[in-house]
């Protein structure tokens, strides 16, 4: 390949939009940034690598989207408004077409939340991007995962178990599926919107059970969860699948990029128009209560005991 790593950085810096905060961004030793004053500072990265994460063939484009969604579900779990990245790619050798799809899909999506890519590192060795995203957030609005109490609702954005569901299908599941795997939606809007009003929140990235069990640990909470209310889509529903296997993708199996969230009861009224008024649909799957555990209840009240947890990286072989 004739391209160099200058080459390859000339090219990001080409494309790489730039807000009026960002003083100095790609081609400086470090980019210069103007944070607003007042608003906290958040901050999260995410590494994906080749073979754990992705397969080698997959669309650059759908890779550099997911590689920022990511990030930004991050931030909209800390009702953090996003501003900036910084991008580390490490390839094999030096493919300015694949790099060109990366930024196709990346920047597509960094455009529709206003996010600058203000640096990052460009190096040879196994296919692997390393996003960190910066955003913004009052620091009465930041939602953590610690403000869980007992009697709060629990909200679901979205619909679940639409991503593991085309990830178990394959080659059968349908477009709107595999859609929600390959380009996920970060409810960056709805947890802007929910600061200040929710009591905790985390984005779902290993499962609902994996994710809300986070929330219940740090806040010495436990949870309450009612099967026949967690949201389905239409094309999970009229998946060719088993009940109960629907039931086990949505509780546990990841990469839905919704939010879950607490809030009191008395703030109903006020959850559902922080939902409405960022276009997010949202519902109530069940209740924080005493203790560490989280009960899965079905429709009739009885327990469901079938679900694994989630995923961990080093419990279980890779997943892509
Ligand atoms: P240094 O040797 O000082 O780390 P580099 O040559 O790595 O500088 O980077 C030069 C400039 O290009 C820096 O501003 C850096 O942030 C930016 N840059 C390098 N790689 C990327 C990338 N993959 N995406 C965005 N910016 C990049
Ligand atoms: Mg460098």
């Amino acid at each position: 390949m004739a391209d160099s790593e200058f080459d390859l950085i000339a090219r990001i810096a080409a494309r790489a939009a730039r807000r009026s905060d960002v003083v100095l961004g790609i081609g400086d030793d470090a980019a210069l940034l103007a944070p607003p004053a007042g608003r906290l500072l958040a901050v999260t990265t995410d590494t994906l690598n080749v073979d754990v994460h992705f397969l080698a063939d997959v669309a650059p484009a759908a890779l550099g989207w997911k590689t920022l969604a990511v990030s930004l579900s991050d931030l909209a779990a800390m009702g953090a408004e996003p501003a900036w990245c910084l991008l580390s790619v490490s390839l094999p050798q030096a493919d300015a077409g694949w790099l060109d799809g990366l930024l196709d899909g990346l920047l597509q999506l960094a455009e529709q939340h206003g996010v600058s890519l203000v640096g990052g590192d460009t190096t040879r060795g196994p296919l692997s991007l390393c996003l960190t995203a910066h955003g913004f957030v009052d620091p009465a609005r930041a939602l953590r995962r610690d403000g869980a109490r007992v009697g709060d609702d629990i909200w679901v954005t979205g619909s679940l178990g639409d991503a593991a569901a085309a990830l178990f299908l394959g080659a059968n599941a349908d477009a709107d599926l595999r859609d929600r795997m390959q380009r996920p939606t970060p409810r960056v809007a709805a947890g802007v919107a929910l600061g200040g009003i929710a009591s905790a929140a985390i984005d779902v990235s290993d499962g609902l059970l994996a994710d809300l069990g986070h929330i219940c640990a740090r806040s010495r909470v436990g949870a309450e969860l009612r099967i026949d209310t967690l949201p389905r889509s239409p094309a999970l529903a009229g998946a060719e699948l088993p009940p109960q296997q629907i039931i086990e993708l949505m509780l546990s199996g990841g990469d839905d990029y919704e939010l879950c969230f607490c809030a009191s009861p008395s703030r109903r009224d006020e959850v559902q128009q922080a939902l409405n008024a960022s276009a997010t649909p949202g519902v109530r799957v069940g209740l924080v209560v005493e203790g560490a555990a989280i009960e899965v209840l079905a429709a009739d009240g009885s327990r469901w005991s079938g679900s694994r947890r989630g995923f961990d990286h080093f419990a279980e072989p890779g997943r892509c």
